[in-house]
């Protein structure tokens, strides 16, 4: 080998968590605490990364996603886990059944078992204007930021048949909430009633841009026959794509999910795929899981 080649590292572990945000972090201070060995490895790309605090956290109400990652690695490190920095290409079985965990870079980890706690890219309608906005004031979770917009203008924009599903929520919180069913999306008849009735203002259109006030945030949704509505905030609901692509290799297939939205990766009752000795836990299983709910803990009982 020539004195330049660069030098790769090869650690091994009980178990390897790929992702190290909520799920991933959770999982491997549950790890610690049982006292096996175990190596995170985070991209640093959580979901909510453009939000600037996390809601509905018990314990962490009101903080930015930052610190929950900060104070969650601290708390791994602190039972002897590691936690790398680093992006995870790809996750095959090595001779003697273990998992051999291939980074950027040329350096792997062997485990025995691995944890895949990679979430999920949300998919925004193509409407311009949306995604610069995504995560500040164009939001998709009234649970998540919904009190912070209460009583203001809301325009909600549905694109697909399940987008209906959190108007009335928003309508909880305020009472200037217009729904668009944008581009001829179908919806329920009777789901529209309920919100008429209930005050909201339903408009059938195609919503052509964001329109910005001079301080860059929303001022209103703007249609295609030019008609404007006035919005401190915009309410959309993405599609969901699992980051499953280190597993592929192992054979692992995701499932399309119930809500017709995006796909997922199922697991039994204990976390374990259909891959035997790889579990899964957070967003990746589950798209409409929040920070909140912590993931399933049975890849501690690895033998
Ligand atoms: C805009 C927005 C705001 C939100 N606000 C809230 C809120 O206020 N309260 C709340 O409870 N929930 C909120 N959520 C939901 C919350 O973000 C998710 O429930 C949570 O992030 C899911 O955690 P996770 O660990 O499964 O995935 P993520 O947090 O997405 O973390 C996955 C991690 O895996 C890493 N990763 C991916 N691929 C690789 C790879 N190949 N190698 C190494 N690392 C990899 C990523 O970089 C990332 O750090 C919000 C979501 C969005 C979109």
């Amino acid at each position: 080998m020539s004195d330049h080649a660069p030098r790769t590292v090869e650690r091994h572990c009980d178990v390897a968590v790929v992702g190290g945000s909520a799920a991933g972090l959770a999982a491997a201070l549950q790890l610690g605490r049982q006292r096996r060995s175990v190596i995170v490895v985070d991209a640093g790309e959580p979901r909510n990364a453009p939000a600037a605090h996390m809601h509905g956290y018990l314990g962490r109400e009101g903080v930015p996603p930052s610190e929950l990652s900060t104070v969650g690695r601290e708390e791994v490190r602190s039972y002897g886990g590691e936690v790398l920095g680093g992006r995870v290409t790809r996750v095959i079985r090595s001779d003697d059944d273990r998992f051999r965990v291939e980074l950027l870079g040329g350096h792997s980890i062997v485990a025995r078992r691995v944890l895949a706690a990679t979430g999920l890219v949300d998919e925004l309608p193509d409407i311009d204007g949306l995604a610069e906005r995504w995560g500040r004031d164009v939001i998709h979770c009234p649970f998540c930021h919904g009190f912070e917009v209460r009583d203001r203008p809301i325009v909600q924009i549905v694109t697909h048949p399940m987008g209906l599903h959190p108007a009335g929520l928003f309508r909880q919180l305020t009472d200037r909430l217009t729904v668009v069913l944008h581009d001829h999306v179908d919806v329920e008849r009777s789901q529209v009633d309920v919100l008429q009735a209930a005050g909201v203002e339903i408009i059938h259109g195609q919503v052509r841009r964001i329109v910005p006030d001079d301080d860059g945030h929303v001022a209103a949704v703007e249609l295609a026959d030019n008609e404007r509505i006035e919005a401190d905030a915009v309410a959309v609901g993405p599609r969901f794509r699992v980051r499953a692509e280190p597993f592929t290799s192992l054979g692992l297939r995701t499932a399309a999910h119930p809500t017709g939205l995006g796909d997922f990766v199922e697991t039994d009752a204990t976390g374990e795929t259909a891959v035997p000795g790889l579990y899964a836990a957070g967003n990746v299983t589950d798209p409409s899981q929040r920070s909140r709910r912590p993931p399933p803990t049975a890849v501690g009982s690895a033998p």
